[in-house]
């Protein structure tokens, strides 16, 4: 037979597949297979991706591979991974690289990192080796004297006994040790110390509604649509709706995946499926280590773990007979990768569960239009909390059981704070309650002027302004991480008033300070936030009797505060000030999700919103907590204009280290975009990042397919040219 062999490599050049042949102990391997092969002088590693009767090679020319690893991957993700490669214009190696063993990438250097999970055990024939009468290696003795007691990991062991890989693996063949896929190590526990809260018994009404929803497409029998989306507010039950359908995939004998924006911010969530799932669950935390999540990988792998709970990578589990695609939040743009491949985990999940004949269970309090459009709907209207206490929230006056919130003007205003918000501050420091505050922009100051001539300070590589950090004492860039030290005195004019302009989390927090003293403030940023800091933030302020939570769009993710009465956004209208037909949709869910935030407690709540245009259609929706207006208005509108989801949008970024080369490679894409129903904006020049001049190139497409293979064959034929050999390309389907 031959195996269709795809290089893991990351050149972009060499394009399999390549055919070799597989004879001997290889000839069983089948599509998922990851070989070791020749090529050329070189070995590489592949993934089989066909195996076919006969090759187009001549006999003579056809290779054997060298070895096939122990981990393989199921067919089914061979096919989605070279889909995504399709679908994302980007090469097979990088788009199987998706669907691989954790650690086997396109990286050179980690091809072997599936072997460290083997682990060595003594055979009896190895026993009597050690009594005496064979000849061994010295290293070889002291490995299997080190095995005598215990089996133990083939990396350990090498490391001890300097016994390598290699040793083993002659041992093996002379029948003195065993060598196997380790599976049963002792697991570490991925979620430390975040309560699960207490298990549900019954369901109400309109959850069990939803469940039967679900269950119903997942027993249709014939073909049918799967998709369904949750619509339901922060506290109306959706989470036990997932649990249950997870539930119901597994006592089908199927598996299921359950995406999650991003679990150090979502623990809770996480924890309830562990809780309810025990070991089947696995869980792809972002702060495992390596070991921990090839570990994780193989347990989905052989079975032993049939629910995987994770964010966006997730959606590439390796798990088979798949009944179940669970997206929480999914609105959230953490679905969305931003480098290569710039794949959306959604639609990745929407083609997965379609080939597995799985449900697609979308849940969101602000799904996106896409979503409302395409997807059968079912809702969740009422908070449980709200229900339980008969329905009546007397200090809740919104419907569903959800705060009142106020939306105030800032224009005129002198300082970051409305009165209004200073007076509702000032009651929760009264009665001594608990707050969430909300500023999208962190540091001090957003930048730094000088007031005699006006210099403004930005990065070297970037074209943007430094934030000052005044707790560092540095000025940084967002983009390219560039830090410098605060000036004192202007550069260009040797002026000493350098005044700090724009507010962000790390003054307003030391501003709240003072405010609602002696309460206690809590900030939660990418500064102060950096890996374990979020949980531990987070944990603070939900078991503080009363105080303020203050930070960037992370306080108002899928974390559960049931005791907060006041929800606070400050400049709410600055994302609508981006150019970008989803600033609306952004904004949007933004205040409706920290609205969701407050007023979850027997006390009640409500919420403050500072804007400069409180006008704002999207403000205005969300401070009536309407989502079906919102959605039902930004679809009116994407329709005009052919936006998705009523057209394709494909953007294209063409960079250079030099001004000039990336406006004229993005003029030949352009040039070369030649298709019916395809139209190019563009190029327009984008601000300066890490030291690249870019354009860039906003492609509309009615047909999708049409609209990504216009792009690709443009894209390749202009940077395979020498005249363009300057500039680099991204291509990125489906912006954000
Ligand atoms: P969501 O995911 O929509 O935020 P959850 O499923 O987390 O909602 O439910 C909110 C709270 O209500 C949780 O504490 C959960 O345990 C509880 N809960 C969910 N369903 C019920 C029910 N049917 N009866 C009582 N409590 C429930
Ligand atoms: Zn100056
Ligand atoms: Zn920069």
């Amino acid at each position: 037979m031959i195996a269709k062999v795809e290089p893991l490599t990351p050149a972009r050049a060499l394009r399999g597949p390549f055919d070799y042949l597989l004879a001997g102990a290889l000839e069983g391997v089948g599509v998922g297979a990851m070989l070791v092969v020749p090529f050329g002088s070189r070995r590489l590693l592949g993934v089989v991706v066909e195996v076919a009767e006969r090759s187009d090679l001549p006999p003579e020319r056809l290779a054997e591979p060298l070895a096939a690893l122990e981990a393989d991957v199921p067919a089914e993700l061979v096919r989605l991974g070279l889909w995504v490669a399709q679908e994302y214009v980007t090469t097979p190696a990088r788009g199987l690289a998706l669907v691989l063993p954790p650690g086997t990438g396109t990286g050179a250097g980690r091809r072997m990192a599936a072997r460290r999970s083997l682990s060595a055990s003594i055979t009896e024939a190895g026993r009597r080796a050690l009594e005496g009468g064979v000849r061994l290696g010295e290293r070889q003795r002291a490995a299997l004297e080190s095995l005598r007691e215990q089996p133990r990991r083939v990396s350990a062991l090498a490391r001890d006994t300097g016994c390598d890989h290699g040793g083993l693996r002659r041992l093996e063949k002379r029948g003195l040790v065993a060598l196997e896929q380790a599976l049963e190590e002792s697991r570490r526990p991925v979620l430390r110390g975040v309560g699960a809260g207490a298990a549900v018994t019954g369901m109400t009404r309109a959850q069990e509604e939803a469940l039967e929803e679900v269950v119903r497409r997942m027993d249709a029998r014939e073909e049918r649509d799967r998709r369904l989306l949750l619509r339901g507010v922060t506290g109306s039950g959706k989470t036990e709706v997932y649990l249950r359908a997870v539930a119901a995939a597994l006592r089908r004998g199927r598996s299921a995946i359950v995406l999650v924006p991003e679990i150090a911010l979502t623990p809770q969530t996480a924890s309830r499926f562990v809780e309810r799932f025990g070991d089947s669950v696995a869980v792809l935390h972002s702060r495992l280590s390596a070991r921990e999540r090839y570990d994780e990988w193989s347990r989905l792998r052989s079975g032993e773990a049939r629910v995987c709970v994770g964010p966006r990578s997730a959606v590439f589990a390796p798990l088979t007979e798949l009944g179940l695609i669970v997206v929480d939040e999914e609105h959230d743009g953490s679905y969305k990768q931003e480098g290569d491949p710039r794949y959306d985990a959604r639609h990745v999940a929407e083609r997965r569960a379609e080939a597995c004949g799985a449900v697609l269970l979308a849940g969101s309090a602000t799904p996106r239009p896409e979503s409302v459009l395409r997807y059968e709907r079912v809702e969740l209207r009422e908070r449980i909390d709200s229900r339980s206490k008969g329905g009546t929230a007397p200090l809740c006056n919104a419907p569903g059981g959800l705060p009142p919130v106020e939306l105030v003007g800032m224009a005129g205003v002198s300082g970051p704070l409305h009165q209004r918000t200073r007076d509702a501050l000032d009651e929760v420091r009264r009665r001594k309650e608990k707050a969430i505050v909300l500023l999208n922009r962190r540091g001090w100051s957003n930048y730094l002027s000088c007031a005699e001539c006006g210099r403004v300070w930005e990065c070297p590589n970037c074209d943007v302004t430094l934030v000052l950090h005044r707790a560092a004492g540095r000025m940084s860039c967002h983009h390219c991480g560039h830090a410098e030290p605060v000036p004192r005195s202007c550069p260009d004019c040797g002026s000493m008033s350098v005044s700090r302009r724009g507010l962000g989390t790390e003054q307003l927090g030391a501003e709240l300070e003072r405010l609602v003293a002696p309460l206690p403030v809590f900030r939660l940023d990418a500064d102060t936030a950096p890996g374990g800091g979020i949980d531990r933030t987070l944990q603070r302020f939900d078991s503080a009797p009363a105080g303020v939570l203050v930070g960037t769009q992370m306080v108002a993710k899928g974390h559960d505060f049931p005791d907060v009465t006041l929800g606070v956004v400050l400049d709410a209208d600055a994302t609508l000030r981006f150019p970008d037909f989803r600033a609306d949709e952004r904004t949007f869910a933004l205040v409706a999700q920290l609205a969701g935030r407050s007023g979850r407690g027997s006390r009640g709540g409500k919420v403050v919103v500072q804007a400069l245009d409180p006008d704002a259609r999207a403000l205005r929706h969300a401070a009536e907590h309407d989502s079906e207006g919102f959605v039902a208005g930004e679809l009116e509108r994407r329709a005009a204009l052919g936006y998705p989801p009523y057209g394709n949008l494909i953007r294209v970024v063409c960079s250079s280290g030099e001004p000039g080369p990336e406006t004229a490679a993005a003029e030949a894409v352009r040039r070369l975009i030649d298709a019916p129903g395809v139209a190019v904006l563009g190029p327009a020049p984008l601000f300066r990042l890490k030291g690249r001049h870019r354009a860039q190139l906003v492609v509309k497409a009615a047909d999708r397919s049409a609209g990504i293979a216009a792009v690709r064959s443009a894209v390749e034929s202009v940077s395979s040219s020498a005249e363009h050999r300057g500039a680099s390309y991204a291509v990125d389907v489906d912006p954000q």
